[in-house]
């Protein structure tokens, strides 16, 4: 532990989940990932609920997740933030974004721009309609950023080096849509820093998403957190475990077996009789035993 550069007590990490179900095994393991990893160095666990988008929102499901964190022994070491309590928050970092001049109004219809776009891999790439051809906003409009066309770059834990040139490969993004509802992109960003938090571990189906955060965080004068993507879980039919894909939710009457399946899909080895304990006793061997080096860092996978 002595020598572990990130032994370091001023780690904040976090679980971000958003409240569209309930927690499912997938969900799990990025709570279970980002907590012991938190634990192992000595830091601190805050959990924030992403209910930024409205309509995605499931009335009673924050309270549902945060019951089964509890019951899993996975205490917050601060107050939940809601994102839903923060819109102002984000307007003023849109007003930090805008006075840099990189900001322009959007009122390309879903075909419009699935007509007039290349498609990258990560789906349609703007081809900056609008701001070539300035939009009028007396109509509801989206706000797009202006994407740079410089390589964004940065070292994961656990995927190593990661770049993507923003420009070239997403295009300029949206920071606040038609409806008046905050990106993620900008809420996390945001929450990110107001929490100071200093390691973010999530699921690699994010990974993509990190340099637009990076970038975010450059303009609005915020420091990059480390950045731990873990292995994200599929269904048989190899898709991520979602509530779209009718995932199942955490049985919280057998909390000891999903934790230690989250933690065997992490790569730990608990011996068998870590099943015969309690869940103190299964979180003080999880978090002694945590080693990032054991989790599987190749293609997503089953359970
Ligand atoms: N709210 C996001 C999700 O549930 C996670 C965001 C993050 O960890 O950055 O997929
Ligand atoms: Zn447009």
């Amino acid at each position: 532990m002595e020598n572990d550069p990130f032994a370091v007590s001023d780690y904040r990490g976090r679980f971000a989940p958003s409240p569209t179900g309930p927690l499912h095994f997938g969900s799990l393991v990025a709570a279970v990932g980002s907590y012991a990893d938190a634990k192992f160095h000595h830091g601190k666990w805050l959990v924030r609920i992403e209910d930024v988008d409205v309509q995605r929102t499931v009335p009673g499901a924050a309270r549902h997740i945060l019951d089964t964190l509890e019951k899993l022994g996975m205490e917050w070491d601060e107050d939940v933030i809601y994102q839903n309590r923060r819109y102002k928050i984000y307007q003023e970092a849109l007003e930090v974004l805008n006075q840099q001049g990189l900001l322009y109004p959007c009122t390309c219809s879903r075909r419009e721009i699935a007509d007039s776009s290349i498609t990258g891999l990560y789906g349609f790439i703007y081809p900056g309609t609008c701001l070539n051809k300035p939009a009028s906003t007396k109509n509801a409009h989206a706000l797009r950023i202006q994407t740079p066309d410089e390589m964004i770059q940065f070292q994961d834990i656990l995927k190593g080096f990661y770049a993507q040139r923003l420009r070239r490969d997403i295009g300029d993004f949206v920071l606040r849509r038609a409806d008046g509802i905050y990106a993620y992109q900008l809420a996390v960003v945001v929450d990110d820093a107001a929490q100071n938090i200093t390691h973010v571990v999530r699921g690699a189906d994010l990974l993509d998403s990190t340099p637009r955060q990076i970038f975010l965080q450059r303009l609005l004068g915020y420091a990059t957190p480390h950045y731990m993507h873990l292995p994200v879980v599929t269904n048989a039919a190899g898709e991520k475990l979602s509530k779209q894909t009718n995932a199942a939710p955490i049985d919280t009457a057998n909390a000891l077996r999903e934790l230690v399946a989250a933690l065997r899909f992490l790569g730990q080895e608990p011996p068998a009789e870590i099943l015969d304990g309690d869940i103190s006793s299964f979180w003080r061997w999880a978090i002694q035993n945590w080693q990032v080096n054991r989790i599987p860092n190749g293609c997503d996978r089953k359970p």
